[in-house]
């Protein structure tokens, strides 16, 4: 596998909107492959195709706390919950920023697999706002456009450090 070079905003790939994937070919799957492992080296959650400079849409991410590996071809959110949470989020597009962005606690998302294959998948909480970011990405849409706090970098590692004491 390859580590690909992360796009930093700001750049014309990460704010315009991804192309439908049409062909779900070896090309396809070794780009997933090579996404997957350049986001595990960068210590994310989730990664989209513009972050790689490819403007498809295509995402990779980990959920839940078994961090199974989740990978969403044209992906479209179809449902989101009326009940939303404000959070920390980052983005490997924007290092050392971090802030409290605003999302849905839950959504249902419509995507296809590697093969083009289609399938549905209901997400709360954290995986659901994963899920946002990187859809958010494939629609141009950027997360500090969303952001209602940054938070700085001091008060992150005093965060830390409180729940390592609990
Ligand atoms: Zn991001």
């Amino acid at each position: 596998m390859v580590l690909l070079k992360i796009v930093e905003n700001p750049a014309q790939v990460l704010s315009s909107a991804a192309a439908d994937v049409k062909k779900f070919d070896a090309e396809l799957a070794t780009l997933l492959d090579n996404m997957y492992e350049t986001m595990v080296e960068s210590d994310g959650v989730g990664i989209a195709a513009p972050q790689v400079n490819k403007g498809i849409r295509a995402a990779v991410l980990e959920l839940g706390e078994e961090r199974e590996v989740l990978e969403i071809i044209n992906p479209v959110i179809t449902e989101y919950s009326v009940d939303t949470n404000v959070d920390i989020e980052g983005c490997l597009s924007f290092p050392g920023l971090f802030g409290e962005v605003e999302r849905s606690n839950g959504v249902r998302v419509e995507a296809q697999d590697r093969d083009g294959n289609l399938f549905e998948i209901e997400a709360f909480d954290y995986d659901a706002r994963v899920l946002q970011h990187e859809i958010d990405h494939l629609n141009g849409v950027l997360f500090d456009s969303k952001m209602v706090r940054i938070v700085t970098e001091e008060e992150l590692a005093e965060m830390y450090a409180e729940e390592e004491e609990v």
